[in-house]
């Protein structure tokens, strides 16, 4: 759509050109309009709840508002909601409001029939979730704040563990202020039960949280969690395809990619497996966690396997840090088996398997315990899947991130419908099955690094009645990687329990 300025009541307003009945008024796509100011609030204004809820603490395209143009623009000329351009002009090239990309190789132009330019310029960097250009503006609230519900109790009776319980508290204790906390848990110590009194606590005082993991299935994992111990509280999870996203939730389990969709919203902000990929390398991402969080705010990062940078801040104090070095049953992780199996690489190829892996794969089908067996690429993921299946009469799998049925795969696997799962990294987190096994065809890929075979490895021995699952390294030669995993784990073993 285009926009008109005009002058109104002595001050200079916008409206989108349709509302406005003047063909004497020049339409400009939104980046194009002269600058003008907000209006003020209208206190006597009778404004949509809906919309407050919907918009509060986020910043949308129209597109993404179930409600009319003029409905939305009565509530700007009332001053209860803001317009601000989606791509700005920098110095260098151009800036998008939403994720904050400035690469200039992130932006491109079409003909738009929106604004009826032929080169209107936007964002490729968040394209999946809508196009950002030059005439969208973004919509945020700038009325009367959500009063949150105080009346959220937490419905959990679980034990802590001595090293959970501390972790809980220094939670608790940093939510009423600002700042952060790293807290640094083995895989399988029990991290989302250490959120739970901080959380509680939170939403009692009528604060807004979130919990940003870079990984949709560990959202998928979460929400349900989360909505069973707080039943009274509004739990929305936000993340590619999610209906929930107009829910006018106090607690969100959120991708860090939906995280582009809010502007100052928590209060508090939890980043779950703070050092996985894509979140640690892509800097948009990291902007899309300042954006969302309040301007109070604090913020607590979970990880298994920090970040050299992250580690070293911990050493050095600047970011405050709680350790749990052993998992919630009490038992040490399991330590991985390097297993050499020749050139394997040449062996798939051929359409053959290593004749150790083949072994292997053999007894584990045999035993009936499930496994999850991670290979490097999801080109290996299809022939791998079928030589096993040639060898085993078990019912047996493949999953991968693109993997439109990942979701009812992964549920099967829950429900011992499928007994070898093979997979990519993708799976290397947050899921977790008790009585599994893990096995690494090819271990020595660059794919697998020292923290994604540490995280791999964390899938094993989950539960205190299977505590002591296999982890196998097929491989031919050990890479770095896969020595310092093992060094990493024996590390964490030996550590007293904090
Ligand atoms: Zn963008
Ligand atoms: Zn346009």
């Amino acid at each position: 759509m285009r926009f008109v300025s005009f002058s109104l009541n002595n001050r200079l307003t916008i409206a989108p050109e349709h509302l406005v009945n003047n063909p004497s008024l020049i339409a400009v796509p939104f980046s194009k309009l002269p600058s003008f100011s907000q209006p003020p609030l209208n206190p006597s204004f009778h404004f949509d709840k809906n919309l407050q809820h919907i918009l509060h603490g986020k910043s949308l395209l129209f597109d993404e508002l179930p409600f009319e143009v003029e409905k939305i623009h009565e509530h700007y000329e009332n001053g209860y909601l803001m317009y601000s351009p989606g791509i700005h002009k920098t110095k260098y090239g151009y800036a998008c409001s939403r994720c904050g990309n400035e690469k200039s190789r992130w932006f491109a132009s079409f003909s738009c029939f929106r604004c009826k330019s032929d080169s209107c310029v936007y964002c490729r960097n968040c394209i999946m979730m809508g196009r950002v250009s030059e005439c969208t503006p973004l919509l945020s609230w700038t009325g009367p704040e959500v009063e949150w519900s105080k009346a959220n109790n937490l419905l959990w009776y679980g034990q802590l563990s001595s090293g959970q319980q501390a972790a809980s508290q220094r939670f608790v204790d940093g939510v009423e202020g600002e700042g952060e906390l790293l807290v640094w848990a083995v895989c399988g110590a029990g991290k989302t039960e250490v959120l739970f009194k901080g959380i509680e606590k939170a939403l009692k005082l009528g604060l807004r949280v979130c919990i940003a993991t870079p990984r949709t299935d560990v959202v998928l994992e979460l929400a349900p969690r989360l909505k069973s111990v707080f039943p009274e509280t509004l739990v929305a999870s936000y993340y590619g395809g999610s209906d929930e996203r107009d829910l006018p939730a106090q607690l969100v389990i959120s991708t860090t990619h939906q995280l582009y969709r809010f502007k100052q919203a928590f209060n508090i902000m939890i980043v779950d497996e703070v050092d996985a990929f894509p979140y640690s390398y892509d800097k948009t991402l990291q902007h899309a966690v300042t954006q969302a969080v309040h301007p109070k705010h604090f913020t607590l990062y979970l990880s298994a396997t920090p970040s050299n940078r992250m580690k070293r801040a911990a050493k050095q104090e600047v970011l405050p840090c709680v350790k749990i070095s052993r998992r919630f049953h009490g038992h040490p992780l399991p330590v991985p088996k390097m297993v050499w199996s020749g050139e394997w690489r040449k062996r798939i190829a051929a359409k053959k398997l290593p004749a150790p892996f083949v072994m292997w794969v053999k007894k584990q089908a045999q035993s009936g315990r499930r496994a999850m067996i991670f290979v490097s690429s999801v080109s290996m993921l299809d022939t791998v899947t079928d030589i096993i299946k040639k060898h085993v009469s078990v019912i047996v799998d493949r999953v991968h991130a693109e993997d439109p049925k990942r979701k009812e795969k992964v549920e099967q696997f829950r429900q011992e419908k499928i007994q070898l799962l093979i997979t990519t990294t993708i799976l290397e987190r947050g899921v977790t099955v008790p009585f599994l096994d893990v096995a690494v065809l090819g271990a020595d890929h660059d794919v697998f690094s020292e923290s994604a075979l540490v995280q791999i490895a964390g899938r094993a021995g989950r539960s205190k009645d299977d505590h002591d699952g296999q982890v196998l390294f097929f491989h031919y030669g050990k890479s770095l990687s896969m020595v310092r995993a093992v060094k990493h784990i024996k590390h964490m073993n030996r550590e007293d329990v904090t």
